[in-house]
């Protein structure tokens, strides 16, 4: 689906207009994938929009940068409010929003240091990333022939532009052969997870995820899920899992911001099957979380408008 074009993009520190937001071909980031970013959502409360957990993501943003020893020129706060105004002028109720920290266009070469460090912040209105069908009946998945990069490569713990290459081989990859999404397993042979979101079996009443040793990203959508199901009085482990764990899962979903919850319905094949209780569960409570239903977490939704 082509990006949905709306008003206004914030670069640097003021608001362009949507077709004048470009920049030079020469551009470090563009060249090398050293750019640093974020996926994150708004959604539309009783009280106008607001946006999922955004100091948590503007955060890890800035982890990722120091990660990559990119000075951002915008502090966290500067970055919260930046977010915040995008979404307001663009007047948009609920919607994706991608901020960027790319090293742009001064210095060629391998070494990032010299290069200037650029901020912008975009946000469109996204549907459901991989499909309604998929969130109320599961998606299939495949394991990929791909392995995910091992954290002495580049920090999975980063969210790195150039990271995406491995993600995308992996996505074209599933989908090519008529699945809906890749898993990832590392480069020891465990599950990771997927090309943008964390993964969760549920055997014999307990929920497993692998741990960030692994490989995954820190998701705050996985997050998210520790916490609600800790209130739901689920057990959460975090363990190595095989791919033969995935097979005989009694439930299976996974997590992103994109994505949002989504149940897996098969791996490779083997069927897991309609979504189970405490996936539905997890599901319900997530999707009324960051609308500001639910008042235990309302701490997670913060207002665009003040
Ligand atoms: N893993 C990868 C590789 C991702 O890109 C994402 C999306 N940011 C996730 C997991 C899920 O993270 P989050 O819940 O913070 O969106």
């Amino acid at each position: 689906m082509p990006i949905q074009k709306v008003e206004k993009i914030w670069m640097d520190g003021r608001l362009v207009d949507w077709d004048d937001a470009t920049i030079h071909v020469l551009s470090h980031t563009l060249h090398y994938g050293s750019g640093v970013f974020e996926g994150i959502r708004a959604y539309a409360t009783a009280d106008g929009p607001a946006v999922f957990r955004l100091t948590d993501h503007i955060r890890r943003l800035h982890e990722s940068a120091r990660m990559l020893l990119i000075e951002v020129p915008f502090s966290v706060a500067q970055i919260v409010e930046a977010v915040k105004e995008t979404v307001r002028v663009n007047n948009v109720e609920e919607c994706y929003i991608r901020p960027l920290i790319y090293l742009g266009y001064g210095e060629m070469g391998l070494n990032p240091l010299p290069c200037p460090v650029n901020v912008s912040v975009a946000c469109w209105p996204w549907g459901t990333y991989l499909g309604d069908e998929g969130i109320r009946h599961g998606v299939r998945m495949k394991i990929s022939s791909w392995r995910r990069q091992d954290p002495n490569m580049i920090p999975p713990a980063a969210k790195v532009t150039g990271l995406y290459v491995n993600s995308s081989l992996a996505k074209v990859e599933a989908l090519k052969a008529g699945y809906d999404e890749a898993i990832l397993l590392n480069t020891a042979g465990y599950v990771s997870e997927c090309t943008g979101e964390n993964i969760f079996v549920v055997k014999d009443g307990t929920i497993y995820t692998p741990p960030l040793a692994a490989g995954a990203l820190d998701g705050i959508t996985r997050d998210s899920v520790r916490t609600i199901a800790g209130d739901l009085g689920y057990q959460l482990v975090e363990a190595n899992l095989l791919r033969s764990d995935l097979y005989i899962a009694d439930e299976a979903f996974l997590t992103g911001t994109a994505a949002e919850i989504v149940p897996i319905r098969s791996v490779d094949d083997r069927m897991i099957g309609e979504p189970g209780e405490m996936t539905r569960k997890i599901q319900e409570t997530y999707f009324a979380a960051i609308r500001g239903q639910v008042e235990a977490y309302k701490g997670w939704v913060e207002h665009v408008r003040t």
